[in-house]
């Protein structure tokens, strides 16, 4: 099993992540992607992965935390690209987030210049939405952003799901699934085929049904696995291997820079 976006390196994982890596390893996780959100957190994300093969990393600047962050956080992306140790295998978390005070064309000014970023860097993306799907799309399509990547915790109808995969996107399906009451969300994802699913567990939030109130974790994603494979029909180990294999097709391995 592969938890394609989980924020380990977040204060709530602070003193005791290498133990939530190895319970998570015991469990059957073999890899963890940590999506970027912060300048101040890139550093660490490197530092992580750098003495962990399992970790996964991206890059990025998130809506919801751009308002505090430096002025010259683009620039700085851009100089993190280029002098990273640990290659990202992704361009992320980014987005635009429909919940929060900074205007719209702003969120989707910074959105763009990063998805130009990535264009050149030939990486794919990690999107965050909420109440947004229409301003993603629109940025996609402006942009001809060609990379593909992952809408990240997907909700919504399947029509708006077509629309991502046929502009190269993978759909992240998470804890919600895991809840009766998300039917729009569980109907989505059991017309959706495999090939275009991957598996997330956005820890330390988003915790499964029954586990409300506690952090979220990565040793939870069979979990996940268990809810995808009801709704679609089949066992567990074909949810893993075909999660597992688009993960791979998707983002690739990372790769030590010199
Ligand atoms: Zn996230």
């Amino acid at each position: 099993m592969i938890d394609s976006h989980c924020h380990l390196d977040l204060p709530e994982f602070e003193p005791d992540w290498q133990d939530v890596l190895s319970s998570a390893v015991s469990k059957g996780v073999e890899r963890i992607l940590i999506p970027g959100t912060t300048v101040s957190g890139w550093q660490r994300q490197q530092d992580m992965a750098a003495d962990n093969a399992q970790l996964d990393v991206a890059f990025g600047l998130h809506p919801y935390f751009f308002p505090d962050e430096p002025d010259n956080a683009l620039a700085a992306l851009r100089e993190q690209l280029q002098t990273t140790t640990i290659k990202p295998v992704a361009i992320g978390e980014i987005g635009v987030d429909g919940a929060i005070d900074t205007p719209i064309e702003a969120q989707q000014a910074l959105f763009e210049a990063q998805l130009e970023m990535a264009s050149e860097q030939s990486l794919p993306v990690i999107l965050h939405h909420r109440r947004s799907h229409h301003l993603l799309l629109e940025s996609i399509k402006r942009s001809r952003f060609t990379q593909g990547g992952v809408i990240h915790a997907f909700s919504g109808s399947e029509q708006v799901a077509r629309q991502y995969i046929d502009a190269g996107f993978k759909l992240g399906v998470g804890g919600t699934i895991t809840y009766s009451r998300a039917q729009k969300t569980r109907q989505t994802v059991a017309n959706i085929p495999l090939q275009h699913l991957l598996l997330e567990t956005d820890a330390p939030d988003m915790p499964m049904s029954g586990r409300q109130g506690a952090r979220n974790e990565p040793q939870f994603i069979g979990e996940v696995v268990a809810a995808l494979a009801e709704l679609h029909g089949i066992t567990p180990e074909v949810v893993t291997e075909q999660t597992t294999a688009n993960y791979f097709a998707l983002f690739g391995s990372r790769t030590q820079c010199k």
